[in-house]
């Protein structure tokens, strides 16, 4: 006998309504994530949630987990390193090394942040270089940061802080923005806010905590250093699809492709939520995608497919 029913590899909001589902199912479901929340955790005042007051992200996500759990579903804090299929069934190899196996696979592991790719990066994150402007904003009240990015997260968190710090540059690799016009348009409402246009980060430097960003101007050429005590990098998200590579299929984006009931190009295997190509990254998305692939998981294991 498999260890698990269903395994579901993520705990944000897509996974683990997922798990709500299957275990309603009385399926066995095992949840396996490294962390609870996902995307939704870096939002602070969640108000598009339907039918639930506006709180913070957290909160939405441990209500969701405890739901969940109380339906009978497990979560493992760990992280899954590769799939395998094994005949009908799959195994699982966690960072570890140990196994664990499933008739059923849900990958439900959501997006990274995108990396910069330059000096200072690994060394200062956590030090004075965040991805979420939510999350640590608060931080650098009254000081001095940068904001690198031109879609909306970086705007929108440029914006953010500029009611909080005492200024705030925004550095964009490109004089058009991607973000949403109508939130553009806010930039200039702030005195504070200082936009560098044709210009990339190339150096964050420091000592134990961030001190500057050298930056240089993409058309002149000219380096200089931005003297902050924080960066925020807001340049997007990747998709880590390393553990079912050779699995299913993905696009360009490394989202894994889903038909429309969440069905992979691998038998056995689900996704939902920001992992695949579905489009409008949303929370309520992501959850409404979840109890779809937990209902055609159970289809699938209930021999219905
Ligand atoms: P986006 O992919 O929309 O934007 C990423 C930005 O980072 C782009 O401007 C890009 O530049 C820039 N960038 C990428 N790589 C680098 C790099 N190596 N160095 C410097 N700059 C770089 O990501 P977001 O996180 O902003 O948004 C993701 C999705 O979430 C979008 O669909 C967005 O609309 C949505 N969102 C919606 C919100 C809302 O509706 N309130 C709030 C936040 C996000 P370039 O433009 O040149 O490619």
């Amino acid at each position: 006998m498999q260890d698990w029913d269903i395994i579901i590899v993520g705990a944000g909001a897509a996974g683990l309504t997922a798990a709500l589902y299957s275990c309603r199912k009385q399926l066995r479901t095992l949840i396996i994530s490294r962390d609870v929340g996902g995307q939704t955790n870096l939002t602070n005042h969640i108000e598009n949630y339907p039918g639930v007051d506006p709180q913070p992200g957290p909160t939405l996500m441990q209500k969701f987990l405890a739901q969940a759990q109380s339906f009978g579903a497990e979560l493992l804090q760990d992280k899954v390193v590769l799939v395998e299929k094994t005949k009908n069934t799959f195994q699982l190899t966690l960072e570890g090394g140990k196994k664990v196996n499933t008739r059923a696979v849900i990958l439900a592991q959501g997006k990274e942040p995108t990396k910069l790719n330059i000096p200072g990066e690994s060394t200062f994150f956590g030090n004075g270089l965040s991805t979420c402007v939510t999350c640590d904003g608060p931080l650098f009240k009254k000081k001095t940061v940068v904001v690198i990015g031109g879609g909306n997260a970086a705007v929108e968190g440029a914006i953010e802080l500029a009611g909080l710090c005492e200024k705030v540059y925004l550095v964009h690799r490109r004089d058009i923005f991607r973000a949403d016009e109508v939130t553009v348009k806010k930039l200039s409402m702030y005195k504070n806010l200082v936009l560098l246009l044709n210009t990339v980060p190339i150096k964050i430097n420091g000592q134990k905590f961030v001190t500057g960003l050298n930056v240089k101007n993409a058309k002149s050429d000219k380096t200089t250093e931005l003297a902050v005590d924080g960066v925020f990098s807001e340049i997007g998200h990747e998709a880590d699809i390393s553990l079912v590579q050779n699995l299913v299929k993905t696009n360009e984006q490394n989202e894994i492709i889903v038909d429309d009931r969440c069905k992979t190009s691998c038998q056995g295997i689900f996704a939902c939520g920001d992992i695949t190509q579905v489009p409008y990254k949303q929370t309520v998305i992501a959850a409404g995608e979840g109890a779809k692939a937990a209902l055609e998981a159970h289809r699938y294991l209930t021999g219905a497919l």
